[in-house]
């Protein structure tokens, strides 16, 4: 028989370990940071203002690197799904920036001046800016078990914000530096939007196919280890064709944000809902109570019928099924999806509006 832990340990196995590597880098990055901020605050001892801010960045790197820390705790015990396409490309530019963040160290002398000083945090933030860090910052925003550490994201935002704006404050700014903070800033809201757009459904705004699976891997595999039910429902507009060419498809696109909006409300923030596909929805709901599931399929329902449309009301059907992963029937997250699909399946047959379990 397959034991839970069994189970866990296959669904790590079968990963390669390159987002641990990928992990450990971005710590190792932030913590040189760290270091590189704390000398400077030091060397500035003397202008208070001045090592007030080199302080304050320090402390934000500090952030950083709990939150990391708190990161690679959670790939530990449940596996952290690979979220790079190309993840041996991100482990080497990864390393080479490491590199050059170390080898700033050695320039931060007893007797450096505001704008040398300046510039050399300019270029540690700039190669701070690798989009990796952003695609993880991203991808820990969807994750409930670390939004107690840190919302790096918005913290990044402040950080270089403020970064840009000292750099008014203390330096003697020439026109060339300004324009190095505005392209800092630019490439910052750019990685930030390719991040994003990876991961999103550009309409609703809920995690796309892609995100769904990557957000909901570890959360499975953590299941497995703890031995703990977690269900699926799948949700699909009833007759949206006809929504679409009654009404048009602008407001076809209206009722399929509506409805996104009206799921992502009825949820726990622990859940995960997502965009599936066209006018598919999906919600992975960790430590259900399998007694309480016709309960969830009937509020979903309920909660659309009731939903304000305006021009045009919608219904949908719903199917859900639940497991413990790696014990028995649906013991993956494919199976368990399929077999949400096919109670929806019946669920529409059966007349539509309303929700079926399998
Ligand atoms: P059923 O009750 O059996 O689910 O019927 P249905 O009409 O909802 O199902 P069907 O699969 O025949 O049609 C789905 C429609 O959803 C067809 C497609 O054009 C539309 N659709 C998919 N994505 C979008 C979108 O992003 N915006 C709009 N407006 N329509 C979309
Ligand atoms: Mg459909
Ligand atoms: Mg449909």
């Amino acid at each position: 028989m397959t034991t839970p832990r069994d189970a866990a340990a296959t669904y790590c196995g079968a990963k390669s370990n390159s987002m641990s590597q990928i992990l450990a880098i971005c710590l190792q990055t932030d913590q040189e940071a760290l270091a590189v901020y704390t000398r400077l605050g030091g060397l500035f001892a003397e202008q208070p203002e001045l090592a007030a801010f080199w302080t304050k960045m320090a402390t934000e790197e500090e952030q950083h690197v709990k939150f990391w820390q708190a990161i690679i705790e959670l790939d530990k015990i449940s596996c952290i799904p690979e979220v790079f396409d190309d993840p041996g490309e991100v482990i080497a530019e990864l390393r080479q920036t490491l590199g050059k963040i170390r080898a700033l160290d050695p320039l931060l002398q007893d007797r450096i001046g505001i704008d040398k000083a300046m510039i050399m945090a300019f270029r540690l933030e700039f190669y701070l800016l690798h989009p990796a860090f952003e695609m993880l910052f991203n991808y820990a925003r969807d994750l409930e078990f670390l939004s107690n550490v840190i919302t790096p994201e918005t913290d990044y935002d402040r950080h270089i914000d403020k970064f840009v704006k000292a750099l008014r404050t203390f330096g003697d700014v020439s026109p060339e530096m300004e324009l190095v903070g505005e392209t800092m800033t630019r490439l910052w809201s750019e990685n930030k939007r390719l991040a994003k757009l990876t991961n999103t459904d550009y309409l609703t705004g809920l995690l796309n196919r892609r995100g769904f699976f990557t957000a909901v891997q570890p959360f499975f595999n953590l299941a497995a280890r703890n031995a703990t039910r977690v269900a699926v429902a799948m949700a699909d507009i009833d007759r949206f064709k006809e929504i679409n060419d009654t009404h048009g498809h602008d407001q076809g696109d209206r009722t399929l944000v509506r409805v996104a909006g009206s799921l992502k409300e009825l949820f726990r923030k622990s859940d995960v809902v997502a965009r599936f596909g066209g006018e598919e929805f999906i919600v992975f709901m960790y430590d259900a109570d399998p007694d309480t599931l016709r309960e969830v399929g009937d509020k979903m329902t309920r909660a659309i019928r009731a939903m304000d449309a305006d021009a045009a009301p919608c219904t949908i059907s719903v199917g859900l099924s639940s497991a413990i992963p790696g014990q028995g029937e649906g013991a993956d997250l494919a199976s368990l999806i399929k077999r949400a699909d096919e109670a929806l399946y019946r669920a529409k047959s059966l007349g539509r509006d309303r929700a079926a379990l399998r």
